[in-house]
């Protein structure tokens, strides 16, 4: 399954919405240095730039406390020019992470991940999702994978890939179990998946034995190694797969692609061209 491809049709269109749209501001908050943040960052930028999205990079010191985060986040959300806020995380240990998130105006919240739109998504409403999940599905029907009635696995229950990416296949009439690191025997679980999604940060965690032949698998996993960027699955799978994301090039640059999406959708909440619920 190609990302690269899809995710290029995928910014060809926002970047015509965009034009369409006019001025539109996405900003970008970093705290602190971790290298793997400061790409992401960098990737996001650039692809905004390539879309015509006029971006704001803010980059803040390690130290900044949690009341100055606060503070610029309001800065945000009070900037006219400024459709979309993204914090990038982790952010340091002592920032409370959910209190940050719960600042963003949920109408900004390009990531998805204020409790008012994880709550939208659980109601099977959805108003801004998690890029990443938008992508997977994306994929999935770029594909003609079919998901109604299909058994499908989600490896993984973190807030940001896992928990929605089950949602949306729940509200695609899947049948959706999640796996997590207490699962007490994985490849029973998987072994049964038509669909399955992996996003566990464990290079190799599924073997090609523990993948049903002619299943559709999704690797999510991103996990630089000796041996450079590899997914959560064994590539070996691909010859049993009837379909299957390689790493790199498949779920990563849908992930980006669909955040630019998600800065358009923000854009058209803002003007009153999609209701959005009130906080
Ligand atoms: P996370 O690190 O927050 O959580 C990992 C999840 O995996 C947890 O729910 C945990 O229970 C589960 N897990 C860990 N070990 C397990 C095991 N042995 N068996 C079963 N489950 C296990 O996860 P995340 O932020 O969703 O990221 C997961 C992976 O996806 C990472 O490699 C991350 O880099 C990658 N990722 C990639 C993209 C992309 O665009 N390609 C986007 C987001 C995340």
């Amino acid at each position: 399954m190609d990302g690269r491809a899809l995710a290029e049709r995928i910014r060809g269109d926002v970047a015509a919405e965009v034009a369409q749209l006019g001025g539109l501001g996405l900003a970008t908050l970093l705290v602190g240095d971790d290298p793997a943040s400061a790409t992401y960052i960098r990737l996001k930028h650039e692809a905004a730039d390539e879309v015509g999205i006029a971006s704001r990079d803010i980059r803040l010191p390690t130290e900044t406390s949690e009341a100055e985060l606060l503070e610029r986040v309001a800065e945000l959300n009070a900037d006219d020019a400024v459709y979309g806020i993204l914090v990038q995380l982790p952010v340091p240990a002592h920032i409370d992470e959910a209190r940050v998130l719960r600042a963003i105006d949920p109408m900004k919240d390009v990531d998805g991940i204020h409790p008012l739109n994880a709550g939208q998504l659980y109601l099977g409403r959805p108003t801004l999702v998690p890029a990443t999940p938008v992508g997977i599905l994306a994929l999935l029907d770029e594909y003609a994978i079919p998901l109604e009635g299909a058994r499908a696995v989600v490896v993984g229950r973190s807030d940001i890939v896992g928990k929605p990416v089950a949602h949306l296949l729940l509200q695609r009439n899947a049948t959706v179990t999640i796996c997590h690191s207490r699962t007490a025997d994985l490849a029973r679980e998987t072994l049964n998946a038509d669909v399955l999604v992996v996003a566990a940060g464990r290079p190799a965690l599924v073997t090609v034995d523990m993948v049903k032949p002619r299943a559709t698998v999704i690797d999510v996993g991103s996990n630089r190694t000796d041996a450079g960027l590899v997914g959560d699955v064994d590539p070996g799978a691909m010859e049993i797969a009837a379909f299957m994301t390689p790493v790199p090039g498949g779920v990563g640059p849908m992930t980006v692609a669909c955040l630019l999406q998600n800065a358009v959708r923000a854009a058209r909440f803002r003007r009153g061209a999609l209701a959005f619920p009130a906080a």
